[in-house]
């Protein structure tokens, strides 16, 4: 997994479950117990998860791109349908739209890297039957002006907060604005289990009881299966990892949030980086720490010299992938979207990063700027 000549990994995982003796303990009585599917573990963890993010409903699915995919099949999406999000997301938030047959529609973002909500509204169509803004990075798009423009145009939101838990805005957190929102907890994410798994939240009784019947093929009880959905239950054994994690998350963004502040002390006054701009109203949780770089394919390499484990969210911007080019966007066609994809560069900013490990990276980036990278 790490390479041993790093000075500074980019994943903290090795660490976090550095002692998994608890978590074995649960493990050996489940398996004693044989309550693998659907089990006793699943429904605590879905309670502890609710209550941290004070909503009336968690459902734990398979993955957080079935977490963003089932809300939007209870709203009954499908073919011929369009749902608006993000140019610069990532590629589950697409794929989750594809899978219920719906067309991604595509906003630029802005430099807090989600949607520019003053573009929102010049890509509603009659065929816009959902919006899916994205809280990408750690940081929470404006959701009063998109809940605004949603009720305006009588659309329902799905929130893609897989990178955004516990973050807020005006004290509100992510994942509580719109109809329903999902999360993710694959190992590179806020918090995570041994594998993949998601959680779908909401307030409305309907859209829990509909995404409880389509994570197990329908099902109303054990012979009855009262519509068409799929095979994507949160796995038990995923179930006993969350609830050990799920009770390190405010100590995780809050960490994850120290680093970053003394990250952009250190960073303020390098020429040549630039922080992005930071929202008073937000409480960003930073699952990236990105800075704007120039000359940045040059600073990125000259990092993993160094033994700096930097990388780049995301060079390709997903609007411009082989995958999507039926969607018929044009390079240039989302240009903050673009110049991201050539300035950005992320350094880890973990729970278990340390001082040190902080300013060697701060140290690397100065040096490069200071022209002691070349020769
Ligand atoms: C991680 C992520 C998802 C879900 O991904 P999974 O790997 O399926 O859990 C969805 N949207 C965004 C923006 C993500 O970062």
């Amino acid at each position: 997994m790490s390479n041993p000549t790093m000075r500074v990994r980019y994943s903290p995982l090795a660490q976090q479950y550095a002692d998994p003796e608890p978590i074995f303990a649960e493990l050996r009585e489940l398996v004693r117990s044989g309550d693998f599917t659907l089990g006793k573990p699943v429904g605590e963890f879905e309670e502890m998860f609710a209550a941290m993010l004070g909503v009336k409903h968690a459902i734990g699915v398979g993955s957080g791109t079935d977490a963003c995919k089932i809300p939007l099949k209870a709203l009954g999406i499908r073919p011929g349908d369009e749902v608006i999000t993000c140019a610069n997301t990532f590629w589950a938030t697409v794929g989750a739209i594809n899978e219920v047959g719906a067309k991604p529609v595509f906003v630029d973002c802005d430099d807090s890297f989600c949607l520019n909500v003053d573009q929102l509204e010049a890509s509603i169509t009659p065929r816009t039957k959902a919006l899916m803004p994205v809280h990408l990075t750690g940081d929470v798009a404006d959701m009063p002006r998109i809940m605004q423009i949603a009720a305006k145009h009588a659309l329902p939101v799905v929130e893609d907060a897989c990178q955004s838990l516990l973050g807020e805005l005006d004290g509100r957190k992510a994942g509580t604005f719109g109809a329903a929102a999902a999360f993710s907890m694959h190992p590179l994410k806020i918090i995570n289990v041994w594998g993949d798994a998601g959680v779908i939240v909401t307030d409305d009784d309907e859209m829990a009881r509909m995404s409880r019947l389509l994570r197990n093929h329908g099902l109303k009880n054990r012979d009855e299966m009262e519509i068409l959905g799929y095979n994507t239950r949160l796995d038990s054994t995923m179930a006993v990892v969350g609830k050990y994690i799920v009770r390190q998350t405010r100590d995780i963004v809050e960490q994850r949030a120290r680093n970053a502040a003394y990250y952009d002390a250190a960073f303020k006054d390098v020429r040549g980086a630039r922080i992005p701009p930071r929202n008073a109203r937000t409480k960003h949780v930073y699952l990236l720490y990105i800075l704007f770089a120039e000359r940045r394919n040059e600073l990125v390499k000259y990092c993993i010299e160094q033994g700096i484990e930097a990388k780049v969210h995301y060079p390709i911007p997903l609007y411009q992938q082989k995958a999507l080019a039926h969607l018929g966007y044009k390079t240039g066609a989302f240009p903050v979207t673009d110049r991201h994809a050539e300035e950005c560069i992320t350094f880890p900013v973990d729970q278990h990063l340390s001082r040190e490990e902080m300013d060697c990276v701060v140290e690397t980036v100065r040096n490069f700027y200071a022209g002691k990278a070349r020769p």
